[in-house]
């Protein structure tokens, strides 16, 4: 007995040491590294992972997007999700930049934000009823035809009926950097509960601690939205 508690004391330790070595040097690439004054380097203890997605196409995209200010407003997350399932960190995740836009920097300071390569919601192209469209050039940008279901979630939820699903590589990806990012920051590995998964509610979220969607900061925001399943987190 002695030994079998043991030996889990040493072996549980370790084997989660290699795991982050091994997905450490396997997934999370520096390749769109920001620049140190576009964001805090101030750190703060880390109690909650809020998910976004980009409403883009690339995770080079978003990062252009949020140098474009040479670091006046300091808006990013620490970490983007590519659609085949690369991680890249943009910054140390002790630090912080703001990624919710509420009025508590609080909740900024206190969070790791990921951002997930997804366009978000889609349109039906208004010519031809059979395709999907994402938002740019006014919701003319082709995304999938309506036969193609696997690339899209039929879902009504504040006001857009389709969302762009996220591929099975991306999804698998995001599962390991929360398991990562729990574990390294000892942040409580839980969800909202169902009631409010899919809710705004900004005295509920302003104390919850666990993984979290901008979409329960935010009335107006979609992200992470109906496509993302949250039981592939094995949270
Ligand atoms: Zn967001």
């Amino acid at each position: 007995m002695w030994f079998a508690r043991h030996l889990d004391s040493v072996l549980r330790p370790l084997f989660l040491c290699c795991m982050r070595l091994f997905l450490r040097r396997t997934m999370i690439s520096t390749k769109l590294s920001l620049k140190p004054n576009e964001y805090y380097q101030q750190t703060f203890q880390k109690d909650l992972i809020v998910l976004h997605f980009t409403a883009g196409g690339t995770a080079a995209g978003a990062v252009n997007w949020w140098s474009s200010d040479q670091g006046a407003t300091k808006v990013a997350t620490a970490y983007i999700v590519d659609l085949d399932g690369t991680v890249c960190e943009t910054f140390p995740p002790k630090f912080w930049a703001f990624h919710l836009g509420t009025s508590s920097a609080k909740l900024e300071r206190r969070s790791i934000g990921i951002e997930i390569v997804n366009w978000g919601p889609l349109r039906v192209d208004p010519t031809d009823r059979t395709k999907l469209n994402s938002w740019p050039r006014n919701w003319l940008n082709p995304f999938c035809r309506f036969e193609e279901r696997d690339r899209y979630v039929h879902k009504l939820w504040r006001g857009e009926q389709f969302w762009m699903a996220y591929p099975q590589a991306q999804v698998a990806a995001i599962r390991d950097l929360v398991a990562i990012l729990t574990r390294d920051f000892s942040i409580p590995t839980q969800l909202p509960p169902a009631s409010k998964l899919m809710e705004f509610d900004s005295s509920f979220f302003a104390s919850f601690c666990g993984v979290a969607a901008h979409h329960n900061f935010r009335v107006d925001k979609t992200d992470v939205g109906p496509a993302f399943d949250w039981t592939t987190l094995g949270v």
